[in-house]
């Protein structure tokens, strides 16, 4: 048999949509499973991260549905005012407004729901849910979505929080050196002096803007399986930092941010949204553990065809990424590109709560 590197054959265009199906006939299997279920898994690792997982599993220990359990650990997280790149408290689009975007899929029933530039509202995954169980459609957006949560009785609230609307004044003021934002010239020393002495010189601000932004991307994803075998996700975001009024990132689009399943396993993604829709790579990640790769095994695929897309065409561009992704079985990987260190997730399982490092795809 002619043995085909993971590398030239994502470069062979046509076969990258066959490739979730000829990979597993490759020989390019998963590795035997160690997964349990139920399980619950989610990107974020910070301690709201471990707590909402920690809490949802306690709906799965308990024989509950894999869709409750994902909307209650996102929810906890969506609320969180310290978290900047997820529901209240993410950080608005360049006008200042916080747009939020949040897709929710059911492999049971194989529906799905999401919402897109949603405004005012902390728990736009709820919406979501609402869209999907409640409606014919799959995806409402903007000032739809809002009259639709309201209809539903969920209640308008500012989403900034002081933190987020320091980082957005702190960004307006140091975007560019040549709009009014920021104090009076007069005021300001001269870069030489102002750039790197800490008194907050228009120069230096403008050089450290970026430094200054703890989450300029982010957004959940949590996934899990519940005691009935049945797959549920959800992905939750403000979506990237700054964008253009209206812009709408990879998370409320089916496929893109997330995908689930039930045969299977699910998906979610974090990073340039851009990309992750281009390469719709949920469904990507979801089909080539279809074709028999583990969840760590796909996550890295879909970092591969990014890479190798870019390089198809000459350029050596890599954009930052991260995905995760469990099966059926309660396998469980993620993997990343362009990070500061190697990606993690937190997992809960009857075993506890543990914190599983991925890899980073080097292009
Ligand atoms: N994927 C999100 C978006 O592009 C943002 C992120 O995860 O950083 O909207």
């Amino acid at each position: 048999m002619t043995r085909i590197s993971r590398r030239g054959f994502f470069r062979t265009g046509a076969a990258a949509s066959a490739g979730a199906f000829l990979l597993g006939k490759a020989g390019l299997a998963a590795p035997r499973s160690k997964g349990s279920v139920p399980i619950i898994v989610t990107d974020h690792t910070n301690e709201t991260g471990k707590t909402a997982v920690t809490e949802a599993f306690k709906i799965l220990e308990e024989g509950g549905a894999s869709l409750d359990a994902v909307e209650k650990g996102t929810n906890i997280i969506e609320v969180d005012p310290e978290d900047t790149s997820v529901g209240y408290g993410g950080l608005p689009n360049e006008d200042g407004i916080v747009q939020l975007d949040s897709s929710i899929m059911d492999g049971k029933t194989y529906n799905a729901g999401s919402v897109a530039s949603l405004e005012n509202i902390k728990t736009p995954s709820s919406v979501a849910r609402l869209v999907m169980e409640k409606t014919d459609h799959v995806m409402l957006v903007g000032r739809g979505a809002l009259e639709f949560a309201r209809k539903f009785g969920f209640k308008e609230e500012d989403l900034m929080t002081s933190k987020s609307r320091e980082v957005y004044l702190r960004w307006l003021e140091g975007k560019s050196d040549r709009d009014d934002w920021g104090p009076p010239d007069h005021l300001i020393k001269p870069a030489s002096q102002g750039r790197g002495s800490g008194d907050g010189g228009r120069g230096e601000k403008y050089a450290s803007y970026r430094e200054s932004i703890e989450h300029y991307h982010g957004t959940t994803n949590v996934l899990a399986v519940d005691k009935n075998g049945n797959i549920a996700g959800i992905t939750s975001t403000s979506g990237l930092a700054f964008k253009i009024n209206g812009r709408i990132g990879d998370s409320p689009i089916i496929g893109a941010g997330l995908y689930v399943d039930n045969e299977v396993g699910a998906a979610g993604a974090t990073g340039r949204g851009e990309d992750v829709i281009k390469s719709c790579a949920s469904y990507f990640i979801v089909m080539q553990m279809r074709a028999g790769r583990s969840p760590q095994q796909a996550c890295e695929d879909a970092n591969q065809m990014i890479i190798d897309k870019y390089k198809a065409i000459g350029s050596d561009y890599v954009p930052g990424e991260k995905f995760v992704a469990i099966n059926k079985a309660g396998d469980y990987g993620c993997s990343g590109l362009k990070l500061g260190g190697n990606p993690k997730m937190a997992v809960v399982t009857a075993d506890g709560l543990k914190i599983h490092e991925g890899t980073l795809v080097k292009p």
